[in-house]
């Protein structure tokens, strides 16, 4: 017996003032330290119902950290939120999905948020996403990333009753995202989309989410990093990563991303960038087993960009939107690196996307795959 889980998903221009339809009193909104300075948080809280009263938590840091999120916990239980609005990345989401978590039950921890154990939420509150990036497809996914950064661990919390209500894209909300981080969500959603296609646990729904992700971003990205403000182009990006999301929350990820988690963890590289360097890599260790899946994903690769294998249509791509496809463009020292390369395989191998992945591979097969990541595949 499968699931497919998903929340209900609003999309398309206007997609904001769905919130007004909505039976909103109290409304929490999670946002973080990046937007505060723009006009977003103002623009969702406007989008309210008429009369609903609300509270801006805006400190969010780059990943969700405990220590941060505790000391709002009072404050939040005095509000009483009907509703709790997560909006931002990926960290803002899953910062949301967290203070849910600690909200409805203050008689757990967060530890207890596994899918094992029935969390019972919603006794008094719901749940909005609504991201302003392109990417994470947190809005869509029933994880959680959270840090304890004093302890320096991080914790992937699963629970399906962490999958927002409601997942509101609107590209309104990503037409000024800035290029960096445009390009660094996208290909964290391509990553999303390959990895979620080839899992162990893959299935012909998120298949389905897999082909049309793929088909939406593939045929817009570039379109969106040489105008940003297309709407359209913005719109196909924007809904291409959430169902990337919802294929992977449905199905699990892979290598590209335990090996872009060690590398993150260690060297601090935005997420996406991170599995971005690994993905062609993985896909040529993947590819024996794979052999089928990869070719017909290739096919969705624009004419200009698309190449023999589905690792070469990969690099083809990143090169053609500038984004950095190696460790060593990221100005880490080869011989940091390479001392650090044990330490880095045995991060990758806790990460679940091991299990999950096509091929096994053990610490020979990681240390290989992050030596290659050095320059890129070529010679080291
Ligand atoms: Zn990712």
């Amino acid at each position: 017996m499968w699931f497919f889980r998903s929340p209900t998903v609003i999309f398309g221009d206007e997609a904001l003032s769905y919130l007004s339809s909505l039976p909103i009193h109290r409304a929490l909104i999670v946002t973080d330290r990046h937007l505060r300075s723009t006009e977003i948080p103002e623009t969702v809280r406007r989008a309210l119902p008429e009369g609903a009263q609300s509270l801006v938590l805006s400190d969010v840091g780059e990943e969700p950290d405990l220590a941060e999120m505790t000391p709002h916990l009072d404050e939040i239980r005095r509000f009483a939120p009907d509703w709790i609005i997560g909006v931002g990345g990926g960290s803002s989401l899953d910062t949301a999905k967290i203070l849910f978590v600690l909200y409805e039950r203050p008689d757990l921890t967060v530890y207890d948020t596994t899918p094992l154990q029935p969390l019972k939420l919603r006794s008094k509150s719901r749940l909005i996403a609504i991201p302003t990036t392109s990417g994470t497809g947190s809005e869509c996914t029933w994880a959680a990333v959270l840090s304890e950064r004093a302890e320096r661990r991080r914790h992937e919390l699963a629970s399906p009753e962490i999958i927002p209500d409601y997942a509101i894209l609107d590209p309104e909300l990503v037409l000024s995202l800035p290029l960096e981080q445009t390009r660094n969500t996208a290909v964290d959603a391509i990553t999303h989309a390959i990895e979620g296609y080839v899992s162990q646990w893959k299935n012909p729904f998120s298949d389905a989410m897999s082909e049309k992700a793929l088909e939406l971003i593939l045929g817009s990205l570039a379109t969106v990093v040489k105008e940003p403000g297309n709407r359209p182009a913005r719109t196909a990006v924007h809904i291409g990563a959430s169902m990337a999301g919802l294929s992977f929350s449905n199905s699990q990820i892979g290598l590209a991303h335990a090996l872009g988690h060690a590398l993150g963890a260690r060297y601090k590289t935005p997420h996406g960038k991170a599995v971005g360097i690994f993905l062609p890599l993985v896909v040529e260790f993947n590819q024996p087993v794979c052999e089928q899946r990869f070719e017909r994903l290739n096919r969705l690769f624009p004419t200009e960009v698309r190449a023999g294998t589905l690792a070469e249509s990969l690099r083809g791509l990143l090169r053609s939107i500038g984004q950095d496809a190696t460790v060593a463009s990221l100005g880490v020292l080869r011989e940091e690196y390479f001392g650090a390369l044990e330490e880095l395989a045995s991060l990758a191998a806790e990460s679940t996307g091991l299990v999950t992945n096509p091929r096994d591979s053990g610490t020979a097969e990681l240390k290989e795959l992050l030596m290659r990541a050095y320059t890129g595949g070529g010679p080291s």
